[in-house]
């Protein structure tokens, strides 16, 4: 069991791409193991990339799971977005731009409201299934990671430039009071 650290913005491996998995076998279930215990050490977590966190040559594997109880686990590995429908319009976090006392930098971001999604489990079995709502958002925003894309580069340079200085101040400011 090992909790991994979270890169965080703007370190340049998060814009590594991360490479298929072909191999399904120990030093991979590792790999898994590891990401679910980072993912259940972080309380404002609903999901992770290999590509956010300290490991060699991340493969192209995320974890998700933002129920209550933290006991429904999903493993996507080299999933692919293979339908999109309608849009949506709402506020995301992420882990790898966190400031002091847990703060988050959010941002609406536009998604697909409905996707379809085809990859593989930890164990490589195929899945396919179709979602929506904060699932679909969640897998889009991991799955960019994968990609070496930020929630925040959907933004403008102008709103991102603002949103980044005015967040990166304000941990300043607080650091200060403390
Ligand atoms: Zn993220």
């Amino acid at each position: 069991m090992a909790v991994l650290p979270i890169l965080q913005y703007p370190n340049p491996r998060l814009k590594i791409l991360a490479t298929k998995v072909e191999h399904f076998c120990c030093e991979f279930q590792d790999i898994v193991n590891d990401m679910f215990d980072t993912l259940y050490n972080e309380q404002q977590c609903a999901g992770l990339a290999a590509t956010q966190l300290d490991i060699l040559n991340p493969p192209h594997v995320t974890v998700i799971d933002f129920s209550e109880e933290k006991n429904q686990p999903l493993c996507l590995v080299n999933a692919e977005i293979t339908a999109r429908e309608g849009e949506t319009y709402t506020e995301e976090g992420c882990m790898s731009i966190t400031g002091k006392d847990n703060a988050i930098l959010r941002a609406k971001v536009r998604r697909a409201e409905k996707i379809t999604v085809s990859a593989q489990d930890r164990y490589g079995d195929p899945i396919q299934f179709t979602t929506d709502g904060f699932m679909a958002k969640c897998i889009q925003h991991e799955l960019d990671h994968l990609a070496g894309i930020l929630f925040i580069d959907h933004l403008s340079p102008l709103k991102r430039g603002f949103l980044l200085k005015s967040f990166l101040d304000k941990q300043k400011s607080t650091s200060k009071m403390h």
